[in-house]
């Protein structure tokens, strides 16, 4: 019997208590000071005279066999990749990359303006790509840019082409938007089955509008909130979208209250994301002010023990802690963190196919094209799709990897060059700040 490889075993934050989490058989425990002392011994491989605590661990699958375990592995595994085949597609469309902001952290500067513009033409090679390539897969549309709700008489025609294409084919369209125009669209947008638009703020109006000004300076936050009002009362689903760093977060408690008393937080129509503003692309002219992966999360359960009312507006996830919190149980297994090639790809309106919103638009990561003629770069698309918790070296020995699911496809080729290769999650960090968080207080 063995300390099983896959237990993550820490410290709560601020408790004397430590938890132990085992994702493979769906087990998750609070551990007194104790029995953490039992645990660690035994994982230091020496014996524990205390038969009820051992019985336990054996039960809930924190001691076991190895090959049992093995098998349990290979089992969910298998169980993973079919479900996989389920899953509903994510399909981006890129309608343009160029936009009417200049945000001071924009990543898609580095692109050089493309070649052409869209057109139904376009569009309808889109559309006929989708319906082939994923026939009998179930898909839904997020129009993309760029700013793809740009207020011209021509985009608006687009667009609402576009919808109609969407509402012939019976798929379901969301938008990723600065939210500037969305007054101007939302009669065309209430003609569509419209699943959300994601709209960023990165905080009340002095500071989102010294971060995300027009092209010319001017601010934006009074038009984008009178169009995150204008979905709710037209019940469109907003998912606002926070790009924090070291210069906004501080703001977060304001926005909160903000959200709050606008009467969005109650409404069924909206929900919040925080996204960490980070290097994907390029370098930021000022990487001291960007958060890492787990500086954020420190930074949020900060404030939100300062000002417990921002949970009303965005509860952390803190990997799977939110989640079994909120279920009582842990989710299935995560083989695979990363959707590329698997149930998300990315068109362009150049007629470039791509694996992902992270790559969408870079030439040397076009995996072939939809117009004008259909092309495939097999081998490209054969690495994304393969990636997986088994195919990362380093993941198939990490404790952490049903947790993290080897992160990030396009960040660890960034890192390495090779997209088959790791992007660690701090999920034990995580796990520490999210068991004090939801189960400590
Ligand atoms: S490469 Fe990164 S951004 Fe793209 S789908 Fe995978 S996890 Fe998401
Ligand atoms: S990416 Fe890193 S943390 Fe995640 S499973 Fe792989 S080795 Fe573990």
């Amino acid at each position: 019997m063995i300390f099983s490889k896959h237990n993550i075993f820490s410290k709560i934050k601020d408790s004397e208590n430590f938890f132990i989490v085992n994702l493979l058989t769906g087990n998750a425990d609070i551990v007194s000071p104790n029995d953490a002392q039992k645990i660690i011994e035994i994982r230091n491989s020496k014996p524990v005279a205390d038969a009820n605590f051992m019985a336990e661990l054996v039960e809930k699958g924190y001691w076991v066999d190895e090959k049992e375990e093995a098998k349990l592995y290979r089992n969910k595994y298998l169980d993973f990749v079919d479900s996989r085949n389920d899953d509903e597609i994510q399909l981006f469309f890129v309608t343009n990359y160029s936009c009417n902001f200049a945000c001071s952290y924009c990543y898609q500067d580095e692109y050089a303006p493309s070649q052409g513009v869209l057109t139904t033409h376009i569009i309808d090679k889109f559309f006929l790509y989708i319906q082939n390539e994923f026939a009998g897969r179930k898909k839904y549309i997020t129009v993309f840019g760029g700013e793809p709700l740009l207020n011209s008489p021509k985009q608006k025609e687009l667009i609402s082409y576009l919808i109609s294409k969407a509402n012939a084919a019976n798929l379901d369209v969301s938008f990723v938007t600065n939210g500037y125009s969305l007054v101007d669209y939302v009669d065309i947008l209430k003609h569509g089955s419209v699943r959300e638009i994601q709209i960023t703020l990165d905080g009340t109006a002095s500071v989102h509008n010294s971060r995300r000004f027009l092209k010319g300076g001017a601010g934006t936050f009074d038009k984008i909130c009178e169009g995150v009002d204008a979905c709710i009362a037209n019940n469109i689903t907003v998912n606002l979208r926070m790009v924090a760093d070291k210069e906004n977060i501080e703001n977060l408690p304001e926005l909160a209250r903000f959200a709050i008393d606008k009467g969005w937080t109650t409404s069924p129509f909206f929900k919040t994301q925080i996204g960490r503003n980070y290097e994907l692309h390029h370098c930021q002219s000022a990487p001291d002010k960007l958060f890492s992966r787990v500086s954020l999360y420190e930074e949020l359960f900060a404030l939100i023990q300062q000002h417990p009312y921002i949970v009303e507006f965005y509860k952390p996830a803190y990997s799977i802690s939110k989640f079994l919190s909120e279920n009582g149980n842990l989710p299935d297994p995560l083989f695979d963190s990363c959707p590329a090639c698997k149930s998300e790809w990315a068109f362009d309106y150049t007629g470039h196919i791509y694996s992902c919103t992270a790559t969408v638009g870079k030439a040397d990561e076009s995996l072939g094209t939809f117009y004008p003629e259909v092309s495939r770069k097999d081998d490209m698309i054969n690495a994304w799709e393969n990636r997986d918790v088994m195919s990362i070296a380093e993941c198939s020995t990490c404790n952490m990897q049903l947790a993290c699911g080897g992160g990030c496809g396009s960040i660890a080729k960034n890192r390495t060059g090779n997209v088959c290769s790791s992007d660690c999650r701090p999920v034990t960090e995580l796990l520490e700040l999210g068991f004090a968080s939801y189960f400590e207080k």
